[in-house]
């Protein structure tokens, strides 16, 4: 059962700087895909390098799923809305990721894994977001993290915003996962029509909404899903305030910048091209097992 939290006060909000719709894309072995953070944004909402989300009912837009594959520098976190996937990575972990599922993995100086679907029908749907490591950690070892969705921290508050927290704080309580350096924030939203949100957000931090159901208004700008709302940066704002004009689901993602250079080849994220080519050639060799 959710526990019942007092709204944050908010007493000046960010606003929507802009609105990103996403590109059609697909990715793995051939999946459908929805991507809205890139390359072209990976400065502007730095700690976060990537935001993807699939959904689809049809098993040959998902079947195909992700084989195996490298990463390195950066943590990848997966969060399963409707459809089971089963994750297999080179140092033998094993995961089957479940509806509501989330799975925080920290590719470090080196992964390779695969992400299959577990069906062969129905909806599968959820979110790929790619959050950077600082540059003294992106060699460190790997790690992972399964998350079961009954076990995700989870609150109400008077405003009838029903929150899991996912990383970060939000309201006085501890999300599933900390991360000192970045300090990320990962809220999955559930706002009714008609109910509001005032959540804190440190004034530094880079902050973006993910609406993937209904419509919001924030600062006087109505949002319609999908859609990605970078939320402006400012020094004079301390949170975002949200009102809901339908039934809404949305993400809130933040972050404080690493200010570091960014590097990306694929699956590699470093900091200059010495370590690209460093990381190409340490796969090419087996090294990343
Ligand atoms: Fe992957």
């Amino acid at each position: 059962m959710s526990t019942s939290r007092p709204s944050d006060t908010v007493l000046r909000s960010r606003t929507v700087e802009q609105v990103i719709n996403g590109r059609a894309t697909s990715d793995g072995a051939g999946v459908s895909l929805t991507r809205y953070l890139e390359a072209p944004l990976q400065r502007r909402l730095d700690p976060f390098l990537m935001l993807d989300a699939f959904g689809s009912d049809d098993p040959k837009q998902y079947i195909a799923g992700f084989p195996n594959h490298p990463h390195r520098g950066f943590e990848t976190i997966t969060y399963m809305l409707e459809g089971r996937m089963l994750h297999n990575d080179s140092a033998g972990n094993e995961g089957l990721l479940a509806s509501g599922d989330v799975q925080w993995m920290s590719a470090g100086r080196g992964v390779i894994h695969s992400e299959m679907p577990q069906q062969v029908a129905g909806r599968m749907a959820g979110f790929q977001l790619w959050l950077n490591l600082p540059a003294a950690e992106k060699m460190s070892e790997p790690w992972y993290q399964d998350l079961k969705g009954e076990d995700l921290p989870t609150l109400t508050t008077d405003s009838g915003a029903e929150l899991k927290i996912i990383a970060g704080h939000s309201h006085g309580m501890l999300g599933a996962i900390q991360r000192p350096i970045t300090q990320p924030l990962y809220l999955d939203v559930t706002l009714a029509a008609g109910c509001s949100l005032a959540q804190k957000i440190p004034a530094a931090h880079n902050a973006f909404i993910q609406l993937y159901q209904g419509s919001i208004s924030l600062a006087q700008h109505t949002i319609t899903a999908p859609s990605m709302a970078i939320l402006t940066t400012q020094s004079d704002a301390d949170g975002v305030y949200i009102e809901a004009l339908q039934d809404s689901r949305l993400l809130i993602i933040a972050g404080l910048p690493l200010n570091e250079p960014i590097e990306q080849y694929g699956p590699f994220v470093m900091n200059t091209k010495q370590e690209i080519y460093q990381a190409v050639q340490d796969f090419r060799q087996g090294k990343l097992t």
